[in-house]
């Protein structure tokens, strides 16, 4: 049976907690090194990127994340999770993982009052559309070499998008009651597995 790592040191972890033990998925709560070992896949959630990235260096856990990454561990980052993927922020602050060829804006939809719902086309998870939440999302301002878009917004703003064994998506899909997206993930990690045999 899958596991999958949820990194808990803020945020919505235990959304995306609930979201695989209702795919059937064991799931482990991550905030130490050493948590990382035995899992096929982890997941940044959402919260507060700056709390999250000062509490991964407290917890000294930032390499052995980049390490897994390197080693082609399935990771989804979603919003502030997309934020600590990135290879840059247009802000100064957090310093990202630098492990996606992706530019990121942080709050680039605005204010908190600014957060909205839209149903997304994503031809990786099929019909209907995904009924995406946005949350003081960040935003993809660039998006480099071998990044694939998997979703737009009506604006054309990139919202999901994938880098081989990494995920990335600005909204929160661990919010709705929609497991598609949960569920492609569950793909990517199984394809990993049975590509390492
Ligand atoms: N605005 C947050 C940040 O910059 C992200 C918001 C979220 O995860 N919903 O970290």
């Amino acid at each position: 049976m899958l596991k999958i790592g949820i990194l808990a040191v803020q945020g919505d972890f235990a959304e995306h907690k609930l979201m695989l033990t209702n795919l059937d998925v064991n799931t482990v709560e991550v905030r130490l090194p050493n948590q990382l070992e035995n899992i096929d896949g982890l997941i940044i959630p959402g919260g507060e990127s700056t709390t999250i990235v000062q509490l991964l260096d407290i917890f000294d856990i930032k390499n052995a994340i980049v390490k897994k990454a390197e080693t082609g561990m399935p990771i989804w980052g979603t919003c502030a999770g997309m934020i600590i993927l990135a290879s840059s922020l247009t802000d100064s602050r957090p310093t990202p993982l630098n492990l996606m060829n992706t530019v990121v804006s942080r709050n680039a939809f605005g204010r908190q009052i600014d957060s909205f719902e839209e149903d997304i086309k994503i031809d990786a998870i099929g019909e209907p559309k995904y009924r995406g939440i946005f949350i003081r999302a960040p935003m993809f301002v660039e998006i480099g070499k071998n990044v694939e878009v998997l979703a737009k917004l009506k604006n054309n703003k990139a919202v999901l998008v994938r880098q081989k064994n990494l995920l990335a998506s600005s909204f929160h899909p661990e919010l709705t009651s929609d497991t598609r997206i949960h569920e492609y993930f569950i793909k990517m990690i199984e394809n990993q597995i049975q590509n390492k045999k």
